[in-house]
């Protein structure tokens, strides 16, 4: 194929038709696009552009360029959702099983992290044996039995994405709307959902700095959701402060145990109850969303969702004997408190310094496949408008060694604002896009 015309058509601002964007995909899958082709294309696209139309074309190229999750007939509707990411976010741990408890089968197709954002997979393979690589029969038999799975994308599923993907994020291409859109829908639509919540985060830790880019990214992926035939709405939420009071990838999995146990941070439940109970009501399983929060609170209580999660756990690969052993044994080598230095009330915790601390301790690549330390992190953290006095602590660093631990707990005591009073609140959720 000669993409030399698509690139100059681009360039000047013209409209691809669906059958142009069909063989671009084809011939990039193929690999008879070169990459520096490939490169001035999406260059052209992230100035000029892609409107509804080409954008639903391509997401739908992506999808079919590989292999999609068939489920058999199941009165249990397919669902999932998808974060665009952020410090702290361990939502998909407790709600996975969750929504397996409120009658929903789950097949979470997760990612890495990359840069300050955590990934699923990461924090999921820092329990021992967790296999995140599970053929695409074995995904489908364990949603089946045990109603969800969280796993990793096959070889096979949407590599035309795969590919993309990599080749944005190395040639500054990622930070475009319609590009994005695509992506991550072409991933969930190869999963056969039939009901799909986002939650897009904005703010100084988030993919989208502003609530106007989130809104944008959001109204974008829920009309071509929609439009695909999934039931899809989006929650714009707030990443300017972690979520929850843990950052890094174990800390993390054992605050996520803790919510599943009733005893989670009250913004991390918040959320997990406002995602199960949209998507109860996206799947018409509840009349109104303060039954649905009932159900799903109700549901969170009666602790199923936690012996669900050992399930899934035993299911891939992990011992549960000795995941109990690791989660009251297992920490890194290295913890200090970063202390308060006057007495007062928590004005701000700013999540991006918490997720490049995380980062820079090993908790967090910089590249695609830097290996990771699952130890490492920052918990005990104190939240927005918790008062403090001189000396208390305001949150624990977990490092390899004592030397890293001094040097993240200086810059970590710099992510918090000590004041007089407590600031205004900030609403976790500021709107639901439908
Ligand atoms: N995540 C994805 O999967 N794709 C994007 O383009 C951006 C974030």
């Amino acid at each position: 194929m000669n993409a030399l015309p698509l690139i100059e058509a681009k360039r000047d601002g013209k409209t691809f038709s669906e059958e142009q964007i069909d063989s671009m995909v084809a011939a990039f899958t193929r690999r008879t696009i070169p990459d520096y082709q490939m490169a001035a294309l999406l260059m052209a696209i992230l100035f000029r552009g892609l409107d509804v139309t080409e954008t639903r074309a391509l997401t739908v190229a992506l999808r079919d360029s590989g292999q999609k999750l068939a489920f058999p007939d199941d009165p249990r509707p397919l669902v999932d959702k998808h974060s665009t990411g952020g410090v702290g976010d361990k939502v998909s741990l407790v709600l996975a099983p969750l929504l397996a408890c409120l009658g929903f089968r789950v097949p979470m197709i997760s990612g890495r992290g990359l840069g300050i954002t955590g990934g699923t997979l990461d924090k999921l393979e820092s329990i021992s044996r967790y296999s995140t690589a599970l053929p695409v029969p074995r995904i489908i038999k364990q949603v089946q039995e045990i109603g969800c799975v969280i796993c990793g994308q096959s070889e096979d599923m949407v590599p035309a994405d795969k590919a993309l993907y990599a080749l944005r994020d190395v040639t500054g291409t990622v930070p475009s709307i319609p590009l994005i859109t695509a992506s991550i829908l072409s991933k969930k639509l190869a999963e056969s959902l039939n009901c799909l919540l986002l939650d897009v985060k904005f703010g100084a830790a988030a993919f989208m700095q502003t609530e106007a880019q989130a809104r944008e990214l959001a109204r974008s992926m829920v009309r071509l959701a929609n439009e695909c035939g999934v039931k899809t709405l989006a929650l714009l939420t707030d990443m300017n402060v972690p979520l929850g009071r843990a950052a890094g990838n174990l800390l993390e999995v054992r605050e996520a145990v803790e919510c599943l146990e009733g005893r989670g941070p009250v913004d991390l439940e918040q959320l997990v109850i406002e995602s199960a109970a949209h998507l109860l009501m996206l799947a018409g399983k509840a009349q109104c969303i303060e039954s649905a929060r009932s159900l799903s609170i109700e549901a969170l209580r009666s602790r199923k969702p936690l012996a669900k999660w050992e399930q899934m756990l035993a299911a891939q690969g992990v011992n549960v004997d000795s995941y109990h052993k690791q989660m009251t044994h297992q920490f890194a080598p290295a913890i200090v408190e970063v202390r308060a230095d006057r007495d007062g009330c928590l004005g701000d915790c700013d999540a991006r310094i918490i997720g490049e601390v995380v980062r820079d301790l090993g908790g967090g690549r910089m590249q695609k496949d830097s290996p990771i330390n699952p130890l490492v992190g920052v918990d005990q953290i104190v939240k927005v408008g918790e008062c403090v006095t001189r000396g208390s602590a305001l949150c624990r660093v977990h490092a390899a060694t004592t030397s890293d631990a001094d040097v993240a707990a200086k810059r970590v005591r710099s992510a918090f604002t000590v004041g007089d009073s407590a600031p205004v609140r900030v609403d976790l959720m500021s709107d639901v896009i439908t």
